[in-house]
Parts: C-alpha cells; sequence; structure tokens
C-alpha cells in the first residue's frame, strides 16, 4: 500500500473514531428515546428499562468499533495496515473505503460471516 493511501486510510480511521465517539455521547441514544409523555403513568418503568437497554446496547456496538478502529490504527503505524489477517493477502482497496478497519479479505470475511450465521457481521 502506497505512503499516501495509507495516510488517507489513517485520516478516515481517525475521523471514524470521532464519529463514534460523538454518538456515543448524545445524538444516537437521543433519537431512540420513547417519549414517556405518550405513555401511561405505569409504562414509564418499563421505558426507562427498554432505553437503557438500548443505550447498552449501543454502547456494545460502539465500544466495539471503537476497538477495532484502535487495532486498525496500531496496524498503519505498525505498517501491517491492509492486510487479511487469515491469509496475508491484501485486502482490497475498494473493502477497506467501505469498511477501514476491516481486518479480513472478502473471501476469509464471508467464510467468517457463514460461520457466524446469526450473529451480527461486521
Ligand atoms: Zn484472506
Amino acid at each position: 500500500m502506497k505512503k499516501t493511501e495509507k495516510e488517507a486510510f489513517k485520516n478516515r480511521l481517525l475521523e471514524l473514531k470521532q464519529e463514534v465517539l460523538n454518538n456515543d455521547l448524545s445524538r444516537d441514544t437521543e433519537d431512540l428515546k420513547i417519549s414517556s409523555d405518550d405513555l401511561p403513568d405505569e409504562a414509564d418503568i418499563a421505558a426507562s428499562v427498554i432505553n437503557q437497554q438500548v443505550t447498552f446496547g449501543l454502547r456494545d456496538r460502539n465500544l466495539n468499533k471503537l476497538r477495532r478502529i484502535e487495532e486498525a490504527l496500531y496496524k498503519v503505524d505498525q505498517g501491517t495496515y491492509g492486510v487479511c489477517e487469515e491469509c496475508d493477502e491484501p485486502i482490497g482497496s475498494k473493502r477497506l473505503e467501505r469498511q477501514p478497519f476491516a481486518t479480513l479479505c472478502i473471501t476469509h470475511a464471508e467464510e467468517l460471516e457463514r460461520e457466524n450465521r446469526g450473529r451480527a457481521a461486521i
């Protein structure tokens, strides 16, 4: 991978990291809140439990994403960024543009997805 290309992906990763951090603290959780005005009083507790679960779910996902972004940034510094962890083949640029924190080539990502059927593939 060319140095300029690597720099571009690094910047993209840093942007993504910032997005995740901002999302976690504000926007997404705000959008998903259930308005308690629309609910009878006895439903308030249930609604707040749902809100908590939604918030925790988001945090888990964001933390996971954040960890992958950090890993990718580390790889950029180590010079191993953009290489499949399974076969050591370069991950396609198109794939990296869509998922800058991908650690597997499309072949192995699809394989993993089949193995983890039912789980969200990242
Ligand atoms: Zn591979």
